[in-house]
């Protein structure tokens, strides 16, 4: 599926173990991400700034569901299921899921 432009549920909900400019130490679950501009676009979008979880990232039904409220949804749950191990992110998004990685490429955020 196509990544739903100004969704951003992954670059809140989740957490993220890798630097991102700005957070230095990742971003902690449930944080907005500080490379979200008020557009919930990445503002590091084909920097090379941009880590590379956030590049591999790609949408999917299984993880974005039908509107950006199930995003969030799901996506809180799938971390909540993988806390305190691992970011979603360092686990492919295979866990808990494991969800068929059958997606389109994120060009939102
Ligand atoms: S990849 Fe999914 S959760 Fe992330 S912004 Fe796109 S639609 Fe939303
Ligand atoms: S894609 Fe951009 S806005 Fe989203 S978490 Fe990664 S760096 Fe932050």
């Amino acid at each position: 599926m196509e990544c739903r432009v100004g969704c951003a549920a992954c670059c809140i909900a989740i957490s993220i173990s890798s630097p991102i400019p700005g957070m230095p130490k990742g971003k902690p679950a449930g944080v907005r991400c500080v490379q979200l501009n008020e557009n919930n676009a990445c503002k590091l979008f084909g920097q090379p700034e941009r880590p590379a979880v956030c590049v591999s990232l790609q949408a999917s039904v299984e993880m974005c569901g039908n509107d950006n409220e199930d995003a969030y949804r799901i996506l809180t749950e799938w971390e909540r299921a993988t806390s305190p191990k691992a970011s979603i992110f360092d686990q492919n998004l295979t866990e808990p899921a494991k969800a068929p990685l059958t997606r389109k490429r994120c060009t939102n955020t």
